[in-house]
């Protein structure tokens, strides 16, 4: 029988350092990297470009589901340089803005947009697997994933961590406001009704706020079970 391809989920509230560990997690294995929150950004920059705006109306939610079927999404290049491009247009750096972040949560609670997202992450993933990062990856899009890591850290870590980022990627930003938009964002993500942000069963929780990157790394490494 063929063996099952290497899959591992990994799960968590924004700004606990999923991105990071997930790439390098992928270049130490020579993993497939894929980035969901990506995706539902990628409709949300679309809506935003639209013109709809984080209060949604039935018309708008049904924009939103036409624009997430219709979305035309590619990765490329490896999984530290990994570009994002939209329609053949590179939106890598346009998707990390704030609105977009905030977008991202609203149109993520739609649940046809959901099943869109999920439909294309299993079609991605199933045949190489991969590391794959976001929020019901271990609950709903792989639960049977090889290993399934929530990666969580102290609310005020992940603001700074955030904030760190942004500054980085020259994106002028508030500390505050950042922490504002960071707690609205997990309030959201963990108390929508479809696929609410919690840990699977079965997920290992790995708590990165006093853990460099290269430790977290090796900690998710060792969890991966022996191959037989
Ligand atoms: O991980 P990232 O911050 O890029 O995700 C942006 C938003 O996309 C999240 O706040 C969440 O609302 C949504 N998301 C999701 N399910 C995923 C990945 C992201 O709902 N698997």
């Amino acid at each position: 029988m063929a063996q099952r391809p290497i899959l591992i989920a990994i799960d968590g509230p924004a700004g606990a350092g999923k991105s990071a560990t997930a790439r390098e997690v992928a270049v130490r294995l020579g993993l497939p990297y894929l980035d969901t929150g990506a995706m539902y950004r990628a409709v949300a920059l679309l809506a935003a470009r639209a013109g709809l705006g984080p209060e949604l109306d039935a018309a708008g939610r049904e924009a939103v589901v036409g624009l997430a079927r219709r979305l035309d999404v590619h990765f490329a290049g490896d999984p530290r340089n990994q570009r994002v491009a939209v329609g053949g247009e590179d939106v890598t750096g346009a998707l990390r803005a704030p609105e977009v972040s905030r977008m991202a949560s609203v149109v993520s609670a739609i649940p046809e947009v959901r099943r869109e997202m999920v439909r294309r992450q299993r079609e991605l993933a199933a045949r190489a697997g991969g590391v794959v990062e976001g929020r019901d990856i271990g609950t709903v899009v792989f639960p049977d994933a090889t290993l399934k890591v929530f990666l969580t850290a102290d609310p005020e870590v992940r603001a700074r961590r955030r904030f760190e980022e942004l500054t980085g990627h020259g994106v002028a930003a508030c500390r505050e406001s950042v922490a504002a938009e960071q707690r609205e964002r997990d309030l959201r993500d963990s108390t929508r009704p479809d696929s609410p942000l919690k840990p699977a069963q079965g997920a290992v929780i790995v708590d990165s706020s006093r853990l460099s990157l290269p430790q977290v790394v090796d900690a998710v490494v060792a969890l991966l079970p022996p191959t037989p």
